[in-house]
């Protein structure tokens, strides 16, 4: 039997390439190496509030890249999160064993309610209904970007937590990062990560931007006050275009440097806008494809939904007869 893969992504915004080199492409790399299972991760979206039409409309967005990228509905399941109540039954039970020190400490947690009047409890809780998602379905293996290492972490010390009070239930889940792109910074602020919920148009290249934007775009971003690439002393602006290339393009460090030493930064820009153009085109042109059919867009949903339930229910009873829920029988 082949260990399972889970991971997800919000429908929270516009999906750029840190998400696709971080995420994504890596799950359509290892997908058949697993039984896997890739989520649109909904419940967790609305941890901001969200308009619900919009909402709507990005659950099939999000699953209609999840096809154009390249995942395999014959073989992995593509499932949204709400579909499946399992997840937040699951979580419910994990928030009843975590001490709140520990979600407090998150630095997402921190970034994400910085200068925050109200902080609503749904944001505090993200990591546990995350921990819910992945232990739900026993997965071993969950490939993300590193931002969200730490909440891996937390999945690991919850599920040892659980097993230690009430005996075995959960699969220890490992990580899994991409060498290159774990970690795109924002194009306008290289300081922080790019990310679907920030604003400002010069932030992050969408994947389905039209070329003429990611040109624009990518010409805007933030470098240094160099005039040309020295490996030796470059700010992070210039790093993260160079890793953002060296990501699409598959090169080496020692290609990326003989390739890039002393180009000026115009130059660089260029290179790396048209790299990122040609290997989104394919993408965006499948895309188009796929959004054309609503129907078939549904169906997908409906049968990763059916597909995954009965993992998911079967976990749901263990670990409530495990911790002396209803469960209608009293094995265990
Ligand atoms: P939001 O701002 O709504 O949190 P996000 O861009 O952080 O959006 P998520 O849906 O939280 O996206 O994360 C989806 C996946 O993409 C996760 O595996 C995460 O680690 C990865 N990811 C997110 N941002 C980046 C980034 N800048 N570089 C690499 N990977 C990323
Ligand atoms: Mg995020």
């Amino acid at each position: 039997m082949k260990a399972r893969v889970l991971s997800g992504i919000q429908p929270s915004g516009n999906l750029h390439i840190g998400n696709y080199l971080g995420a994504l492409g890596n799950w359509v790399r290892i997908q058949y190496d697993y039984e896997s299972i890739f989520c649109i991760v909904d419940l967790h979206a609305i941890t901001v509030q969200q308009p619900p039409d919009e909402l709507r409309v990005k659950i099939r967005e999000i699953a209609g890249i999840f096809l154009a990228a390249g995942i395999d509905p014959k073989h992995s399941s593509i499932v949204v999160q709400s579909m499946i109540p399992a997840h937040a039954e699951l979580a419910w039970m994990l928030t009843c064993i975590t001490p709140v020190g520990w979600l407090y400490r998150m630095t997402q947690f921190k970034a994400k309610t910085e200068n925050q009047e109200t902080v609503l409890d749904g944001i505090l809780q993200y990591p546990v209904l995350m921990a819910a998602d992945i232990l739900l379905y026993q997965a071993a293996i969950v490939p993300v970007g590193d931002d969200q290492a730490q909440h891996l972490e937390l999945t690991r010390d919850l599920a040892q937590r659980f097993n230690s009070l009430y005996g075995d239930t959960f699969t220890m889940p490992k990580t899994e990062l991409p060498v290159v792109g774990a970690r795109i910074m924002g194009l306008d602020d290289p300081s922080v990560k790019m990310s679907k919920s920030a604003k400002g148009a010069g932030h992050a290249v969408a994947l389905l931007d039209p070329p003429e934007r990611i040109r624009k775009t990518i010409m805007r971003a933030t470098t240094d006050s160099n005039p040309a690439v020295d490996f030796e002393n470059m700010g992070p602006g210039v790093r993260n275009l160079l890793s953002i290339y060296q990501a699409f393009a598959g090169w080496s460090d020692d290609q990326m440097r003989s390739h890039f030493t002393g180009l000026r930064y115009g130059d660089l820009k260029k290179q790396v806008a048209e790299m990122v153009i040609s290997r989104l085109e394919p993408f965006q042109q499948r895309y188009r494809q796929v959004a054309a059919d609503p129907e078939y867009l549904e169906t997908i949903l409906r049968q990763g939904a059916e597909r995954v339930t009965p993992i998911a229910d079967s976990t749901v009873e263990l670990a409530k007869s495990r911790m002396g829920l209803y469960t209608g029988s009293t094995v265990r």
